[in-house]
């Protein structure tokens, strides 16, 4: 039996593990899929050999550690730095970032869009700006503290710490941050927030599975908006169509994929 599971810190709440081994199961593949509570990032790799595991996911905070861990990074990882999958190819851990493409995806529906401010700087975020970019959606960053901002900066992408954001107007509101994830709070100071929303034309929280206190303030608003659950099941199809080697089609996987969301 193949072993996968997904690393995070917290990972209670993570609907991964639904929805691979609905995959599994309905595609008759021998393969199980459990969540990991890691705690010390560093430890990934260590772990990962000694649950003897053929592939994971990573999730929050642990992305940029993944990318660590690996001996070998393909695809947008590279340029984002962050990993989200891994696979174990003959004792190599291949690392992958699906969460880019995923969000990419996940945001067709919105339509043509300019520009976007991306909440947050984590693993998450640098995929985001990443693909954005590579889409001519120019995007900006704004984060709590300055000291994360350096891989924006150095990239090129325009990015402020709360204390020197000057704000413009942008098409496209993004929450990356763990705010309103096991707390109700909103990511930034919510009349900063108001006037952004305002000057919006869409918006979306890339949690899942709950109304955070940013989706509430985009109800108010009146915007078209979405929660993390279609970047979910679209990083999800990607992820599991590596950890099967292409034995479905994207299309198929979706399809299954999709019927665990109702579980
Ligand atoms: P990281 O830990 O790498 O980054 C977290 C970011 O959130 C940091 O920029 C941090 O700012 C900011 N932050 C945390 N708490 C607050 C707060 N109270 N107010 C303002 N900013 C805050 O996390 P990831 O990028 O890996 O993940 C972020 C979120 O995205 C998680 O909720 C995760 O579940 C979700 N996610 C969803 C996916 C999906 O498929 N729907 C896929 C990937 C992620 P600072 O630097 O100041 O600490």
């Amino acid at each position: 039996m193949q072993l996968f599971t997904i690393f995070g810190d917290p990972v209670s709440h993570s609907r991964s593990p639904l929805m691979h081994n609905h995959v599994f199961n309905v595609l008759n593949i021998d393969a199980c899929y459990t969540r990991s509570q890691l705690t010390d990032g560093s430890k990934l790799r260590e772990v990962f050999f000694a649950k003897a595991l053929n592939g994971a996911n990573i999730t929050v905070p642990h992305k940029e550690a993944a990318y660590d861990a690996c001996d070998e990074i393909r695809g947008l990882a590279k340029e984002i730095g962050a990993v989200n999958t891994i696979i174990n190819e003959n004792g190599r851990l291949i690392g992958y970032n699906t969460d880019a493409d995923g969000f990419l995806a996940a945001i067709q529906s919105f339509g043509l869009l300019r520009n976007a401010l991306i909440l947050g700087a984590g693993g998450t975020a640098k995929a985001l700006a990443t693909v954005l970019r590579q889409n001519s959606i120019e995007p900006t960053i704004l984060n709590r503290s300055a000291n994360r901002l350096s891989y924006f900066v150095d990239n090129g992408f325009q990015s402020y710490g709360w204390d020197t954001f000057i704000p413009n107007t942008y098409d496209l509101i993004i929450n990356t941050t763990s705010a309103g994830l096991s707390d109700d709070l909103l990511p930034i100071d919510d009349c900063v927030l108001g006037s952004l929303l305002t000057n919006a034309v869409c918006a979306i929280d890339v949690i899942y599975g709950k109304e955070t206190p940013f989706l509430k303030m985009v109800k108010k608003a009146n915007l078209p908006y979405k929660d993390g659950s279609d970047m979910l099941l679209e990083q999800g199809v990607l992820a599991n169509a590596l950890f099967i080697n292409n034995a479905a089609s994207y299309e198929t996987i979706r399809t299954v994929m999709s019927q665990s969301f109702n579980y």
